[in-house]
């Protein structure tokens, strides 16, 4: 079985995690590993470099 991956278009042999998504839910889109690595990493940077982390709602002085 070969699908292909939205985001950079190769065409990869799901694992069995995926077979089993993409048999339960056949038009949800897939990613390659590749891809889905890249992006963690991307989300994880995104958390740590975060220079405004979200305050308390009760300390933001707009609160109402
Ligand atoms: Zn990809």
């Amino acid at each position: 079985m070969k699908i292909e991956c939205i985001l950079c278009n190769q065409v990869f042999e799901p694992d069995k995690m995926q077979v089993k998504k993409i048999a339960k839910h056949p038009h949800k889109i897939q990613i390659c590993s590749s891809c889905k690595e890249r992006i963690t990493k991307k989300v994880e940077e995104r958390r740590e470099t975060s220079e405004h982390p979200s305050e308390p709602v009760a300390s933001n002085p707009n609160y109402t």
